[in-house]
């Protein structure tokens, strides 16, 4: 297919007649069975990255999440560590670029160590992505830790000498946590008065209430900073953390992404010593109840807590894998104007990240600097505003 108009002005005529002739072929051919997003196989595009990002039929539902939860971790992780390194060392070498900050040399060393063949010879794992794939079968076959310990343990036996697999599910989960993906669990008042935090870490029942700790809800909050941290450690991110403040994207006035928008010009103008940086970053926060028991319990309504990164370009920013779970608010009941009680780790993290500066390794400048961070807007229907706002 002649795709030159694709380099064309957007507004030209031969830029239109493209979109349209491309449009007719698609729609033409989208008769044939099994042709669509996924697959452009009229297309001449076979490789992996067209089946990802995309819902699948429910019977493949389950491989293609493999493969995405494991493209997902190599998207957090980047690339091939080595090279990284030599090109730091490089940098050092001539006098330009920073060391890493502690806890990005320990990311790097850690990734280093798992980016190991999974035993001499072996090319189609590495220790890091073996254990990810286990871990994520265990997590939705619902496997106890002990069990995973135990296929450990076997693995381990039927594998050639000299494999690298962690000794137990405890080094294992040191190692997927590493990753920046642990999470701390606080209880919660089960009427949703409290987080038994910080100075009620020891109490007994609810101070507002006096329901009984022993009956308490679990909230699950994935801390914020270290997941922000890892956007510019990536050199499949850092780059695009950026893209918002580029000069060569279009601009012919119409609104591709948020920083196009008043809100953000107004925000940038008010605060200009947050814009200042680019590498300050935006996000937006989305919630809403939703039931993870699907018919099991039809009145079961846990809240998700989703942040929105919108420093990357609107084909990135909008996609699952680059959405950051923050807060995961336990059900049956819907939280309410309570809802409040809930976000209060997370505010305390955006409240840090506004008032005092992060250091961050930015992979992209081979550069330390002092991140921060704003809240712009939340997405919500109508309810859930009425909660957000109370
Ligand atoms: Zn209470």
């Amino acid at each position: 297919m002649d795709k030159i108009w694709m380099h064309h002005p957007r507004l030209s005529d031969s830029y239109q007649e493209g979109v349209n002739f491309f449009l007719d072929f698609a729609f033409k051919n989208a008769r044939i069975k099994n042709y669509g997003y996924t697959k452009w196989v009229l297309h001449g595009e076979t490789s992996s990255h067209a089946t990802q990002n995309v819902d699948t039929p429910s019977d493949t539902h389950e491989s293609n999440y493999t493969i995405d939860m494991q493209g997902v971790i190599y998207d957090a992780i980047g690339h091939s560590i080595g090279d990284d390194e030599c090109e730091i060392e490089n940098d050092n070498l001539q006098g330009e670029g920073d060391e890493p900050n502690t806890k990005a040399k320990e990311f790097y060393n850690l990734i280093k160590d798992a980016e190991k063949e999974l035993y001499p010879g072996c090319t189609s794992f590495t220790k890091l992505s073996f254990v990810i794939q286990l871990f994520h079968i265990k997590c939705i076959c619902g496997w106890l830790d002990k069990s995973f310990g135990k296929v450990l343990d076997l693995f381990k036996k039927a594998l050639p000498k000299g494999e690298t697999l962690p000794n137990s599910f405890y080094e294992a989960k040191k190692l997927i946590n590493a990753l920046g993906l642990d999470l701390e669990k606080i209880d919660a008042c089960l009427k949703d008065c409290m987080l038994y935090r910080k100075e009620h870490a020891n109490d007994t029942e609810c101070e507002v209430c006096s329901t009984p700790r022993s009956e308490a809800k679990v909230l699950r909050h994935f801390p914020l900073i270290p997941r922000l941290q890892r956007l510019f450690m990536s050199s499949k991110t850092s780059d695009f953390m950026t893209w918002h403040y580029k000069q060569d994207r279009t601009s012919d006035g119409c609104m591709r992404h948020p920083s196009d928008s008043p809100a953000w010009m107004t925000f940038d103008h008010n605060h200009k010593d947050f814009a200042a940086d680019p590498r300050n970053v935006k996000l937006g926060l989305a919630s809403d109840g939703m039931n993870p028991f699907k018919t099991l319990s039809v009145s079961h309504s846990t809240w998700p807590v989703i942040l929105i990164p919108y420093n990357l370009p609107p084909w990135m920013c909008m996609k699952q894998p680059n959405f950051i779970m923050s807060l995961l608010i336990p059900g049956p009941d819907a939280p309410g104007n309570n809802i409040d009680v809930y976000l209060k780790p997370l505010i305390e993290e955006l409240k840090e990240l506004w008032e005092v500066v992060v250091e961050t390794f930015d992979e992209s400048s081979k550069k330390n600097f002092n991140m921060r961070a704003s809240l712009l807007w939340t997405i919500s229907d109508f309810p859930a505003y009425a909660n957000l706002s109370g």
